[in-house]
């Protein structure tokens, strides 16, 4: 639904050649924040762009059976914004879809909003198997916060995804973890795009391919997993073409908002 970093491109302040690239041309550079849906029916993240997206893709979120969080920062979870689901905004007695996180995630959840409104909570951690409706699930470890235990999740049903959104190159404990499955479809971040940086918590387009590369390397991914980036930033410095461009070689599909995709 949505493939943007934490400020969106065009970013919400910034002057960049990325976001002045989307502003003038729209389309596929124009990204709000990043977010996901499985089935029409399993959200994951719930962040400030959300209205806007269910929007853009004509969605009824009174369809979703249950949300994942990834993480709490605002990007992935705007909580007010479940104010919504409860009376005056709906008729009382209107279904609230179960919201699963980390202990900081339901920890701002709960200080956010009065017991009663708001969601259902459901406790996440890392490798513990969850079933969620008919999914599931299970949280592995992201490499992306000192502050709270971040996730990426495995979901599998029928077919079996990974959404890493948000992390850094994975610790070798995550890596040990991922050798049980055999991935469908990778939704993989690439926030720093085409510009490294320092910063451990993110992945640029290169550790991507890196990341990418070893998952195949391990039997986790074959080359008829379809993979899928996403969370990408201004500040990576690359237009969709650009990254494009990058990824093509290596099989890797560049994301954008409303990008739908079948296994
Ligand atoms: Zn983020
Ligand atoms: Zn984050």
């Amino acid at each position: 639904m949505g493939s943007g970093g934490a400020d969106g491109i065009p970013a919400l302040w910034a002057s960049s050649p990325v976001s002045d690239h989307a502003r003038l041309n729209g389309g596929k550079d124009v990204r709000t924040r990043a977010s996901a849906l499985i089935n029409g029916e399993l959200k994951i993240d719930f962040g400030p762009d959300t209205l806007a997206q269910i929007q853009r893709c004509r969605l009824d979120p009174r369809d979703w059976r249950a949300i994942l969080i990834t993480h709490s920062h605002d990007d992935h979870l705007a909580p007010r914004e479940f104010q919504y689901m409860y009376p005056p905004f709906v008729d009382s007695g209107t279904p609230v879809p179960p919201v699963y996180g980390g202990s900081t995630v339901i920890e701002r959840i709960q200080a956010e909003l009065e017991e009663g409104r708001r969601p259902s909570l459901y406790p996440l951690e890392t490798g513990r198997t969850v079933r969620v409706c008919d999914y599931e699930v299970t949280p592995i470890s992201a490499k992306h916060s000192d502050s709270e235990e971040c996730f990426n999740f495995v979901i599998a049903r029928e077919k079996t995804i990974l959404y890493a959104v948000d992390t850094g190159y994975y610790e070798e404990p995550t890596w040990d973890a991922l050798q049980r499955w055999k991935f469908d479809g990778i939704v993989i971040e690439c926030t720093e795009g085409l510009n490294p940086t320092e910063y451990s918590g993110h992945l640029a387009a290169q550790d991507v391919r890196d990341v990418v590369g070893r998952l195949r390397q391990m039997g986790a991914a074959s080359n008829s997993t379809v993979v899928c980036t996403s969370h990408h930033a201004h500040t990576g410095r690359a237009t969709h073409g650009e990254l494009q461009a990058f990824f093509e070689p290596h099989g890797i599909t560049v994301g954008y908002d409303g990008l739908e995709i079948r296994l």
